[in-house]
């Protein structure tokens, strides 16, 4: 068991979060205690942790991700999207090994660990092995099924149901448009057969919602639904495209919405109406989306920017700190259909951050949650815990592996890549 006492202790039982005063004991992975200090302490602890009046949160979920992706991360940026995706992207990609993969997610679970996400819902190639690199580090992960073929999605649904505790499972595809109609309504009656949600790229960019409806005269929205895709919830990337139906669909099917802000201002692809989402009650969490598409990892700098976007676009009482600190925390757990890892109460699972209160950026404690929405950075990060497990302390990596090494390993892959690709003729 390990004890954190003299905390600052975040709670999302109500309709904003709160802050309670006190100490928050762990037992193997789960919670087993929230409350007041002073408590007949019984348990003999493994460790006891003084927070010195520091912030203890739920980790961060990071809603949507391609963490494999770090690989890419500032290769070739500034370029139009075409020549960006054929020329730079998918030449590499086609390269990519499923050792490649292992170690490339281990890396971004390093920069996962030093800002406090403790959980990612992942879509990228050789979903095995980014889920032993999660398993072997002792992060939370939530494989996104990336489509068709159906039997290849059926085997990895099964494969992974039992596969380890860490790890779980969403059906769905990449995104509409890149599946044949029979595949994508072969996919949809699947996840409705064995009453899971679909998760999918959705209304990303205009295109994406113009070339579907010349298509098939319906929005991918609609189509997905007519398809019995959401027929037991589902989560959407991105979502910025949205009409009056579109809204209905998701507040009717219990899809969540998993806004990206950096990935669409870098790709400018629009700004998610995230007041409006949240003020028809359709659930907003926040994602990263790839380290090529963003460029990093960072919970930080997604919730600044889902609040001065609708601070731009709604006015400036758009989107408080909480409605944002809410998504990120809390939200973001729901959206990747995790249970028990949205909230620091006994029985959940212990994936716990704790920000550092003491530094210049945090001070004075005029509203700490504010404080950690808008003035706060990874920095701030001083311990990670996943499943009762300290991963990362005081800038010290606990996941049995050597970041230096991992570092390395992932340079050493994009270097081979670009000699591969410069032999090639033409
Ligand atoms: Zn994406």
């Amino acid at each position: 068991m390990i004890r954190f006492y003299n905390a600052k202790i975040a709670q999302f039982s109500e309709q904003k979060p709160f802050i309670v005063e006190g100490e928050l004991w762990t037992e193997n992975e789960r919670i087993r205690y929230v409350g007041p200090s002073g408590k007949q302490i019984t348990p003999s602890f493994s460790r006891e942790i003084d927070c010195g009046g520091n912030l203890l949160l739920p980790g961060f979920k990071n809603a949507h991700a391609h963490t494999g992706m770090t690989f890419l991360r500032s290769h070739a940026d500034e370029l139009p999207l075409q020549h960006w995706l054929f020329d730079q992207v998918i030449p590499y990609e086609n390269l990519l090994t499923e050792n490649d993969i292992y170690t490339l997610v281990k890396l971004g679970i390093l920069e996962y660990l030093s800002s406090g996400i403790t959980s990612a819902m992942d879509m990228y190639y050789f979903a095995e092995a980014a889920a032993q690199a999660s398993v072997d580090c002792g992060f939370r992960m939530v494989i996104s099924c990336g489509g068709s073929p159906l039997d290849r999605a059926v085997r990895q649904y099964d494969y992974f149901k039992h596969y380890h505790p860490l790890i779980s499972y969403r059906l769905g595809v990449h995104s509409e448009y890149t599946e044949k109609r029979e595949d994508l309504e072969a996919m949809a009656s699947f996840a409705k057969a064995r009453k899971e949600p679909f998760c999918l790229h959705l209304h990303e960019t205009e295109k994406e919602v113009l070339d579907c409806v010349s298509r098939t005269g319906m929005r991918p929205l609609e189509l997905l639904d007519r398809a019995g895709a959401f027929s037991f919830g589902g989560t959407g990337y991105h979502l910025i495209h949205l009409n009056d139906s579109d809204y209905d669909i998701l507040k009717n099917r219990h899809v969540y919405a998993v806004t990206c802000p950096s990935s669409n201002l870098k790709l400018s692809s629009g700004i998610c109406p995230v007041s409006s989402l949240l003020r028809k009650e359709i659930p907003v969490a926040i994602g990263t989306d790839g380290p090529a598409s963003n460029n990093c990892l960072d919970m930080f700098r997604e919730m600044f920017l889902v609040s001065g976007l609708q601070r731009l676009t709604c006015g400036a009482d758009a989107c408080g700190a909480e409605d944002i600190l809410t998504m990120a925390c809390s939200t973001g757990a729901q959206a990747m259909y995790l249970d028990q890892c949205d909230d620091l109460i006994a029985g959940n699972l212990a994936d716990i951050i704790m920000i550092d209160l003491s530094k210049p950026n945090m001070q004075p404690e005029n509203d700490i949650l504010r404080n950690v929405v808008f003035s706060g950075s990874k920095d701030n990060v001083c311990l990670t815990m996943i499943g009762g497990k300290i991963l990362y302390e005081n800038g010290s990596y606990l996941i049995h592996d050597d970041p230096d090494r991992i570092c390395r390993d992932a340079g050493a892959i994009i270097r081979r890549m670009e000699n591969t690709l410069a032999k090639r003729p033409g």
